[in-house]
């Protein structure tokens, strides 16, 4: 199982989508699921978007109550979840309550690395597929994912506000040392220069798993 531990922007959904594709993992994706239960007007949704147009994190009992939806298996890869304390103890207690992972032996977390003025130009310029919600990369004239021309690409609402941009930044690194500590301390933290291309954060990404 490999946590991905990195800012908004940094290239979490980017690198998922490529270990999905080319190495048969399975993604859960909390953001995508949140906005997704917007999009549906379901249950939680308002609730959901209330937080989410702050840029804050969504309350911890409705991401768990998402979780629990999903069986985990050694193939995931966890894009944007747990992002602070509370979220890793409830996942490490549910991980070892419904599954026999062994989170110290089977799981990597892997921090990409990017300069916070880096972090706001992507978000600011970040396009997502109509058809498959890939974020596109800079310039490019189709989608790397699915191949759908980009024209009738979309931005994220939180993307659109440089308010809920900050906040998500800022929030972001108010948590990110108790959480690299925490992996620290079992051994399972390693972290990748993400400022460099999609391919070479790749085959960083696969050097470590492997
Ligand atoms: P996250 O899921 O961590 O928020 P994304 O994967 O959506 O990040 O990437 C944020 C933006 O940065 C997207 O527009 C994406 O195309 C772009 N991006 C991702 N990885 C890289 C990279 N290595 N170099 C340049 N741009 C990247
Ligand atoms: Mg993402």
């Amino acid at each position: 199982m490999i946590i991905l531990l990195g800012a908004p922007g940094s290239g979490k959904g980017t690198q998922s989508r490529l270990l999905a594709q080319r190495d048969g993992f399975k993604v859960f994706a909390l953001g995508e699921i949140l906005r997704s239960e917007i999009a549906n007007s379901t249950h939680y949704g308002k609730t959901i978007e209330a937080s989410i147009k702050k840029g804050e994190f969504a309350p911890l009992e409705i991401v768990i109550s998402l979780l629990k939806q999903h069986v985990m298996h050694k193939d995931f890869v966890l894009d944007g979840f747990p992002r602070n304390m509370s979220q890793v103890f409830e996942f490490e207690k549910f991980i070892h309550e419904n599954s026999s992972i062994d989170f110290d032996k089977s799981v990597k977390v892997i921090d990409f690395i990017v300069p916070c003025e880096i972090l706001c130009d992507r978000l600011k310029n970040r396009r997502l597929c109509k058809v498959c919600d890939g974020a596109l990369l800079c310039e490019a004239k189709e989608c790397n994912f699915c191949g759908h021309y980009s024209e009738d690409a979309y931005m994220r609402d939180d993307d659109c506000n440089c308010e809920s941009v900050a906040r998500r930044l800022e929030i972001f690194h108010q948590e990110k040392d108790l959480l690299i500590e925490h992996y620290s301390k079992k051994g399972i933290y390693h972290a990748v220069d993400a400022t460099q291309q999609v391919e070479e954060v790749y085959a960083e990404v696969k050097s470590i798993i492997a």
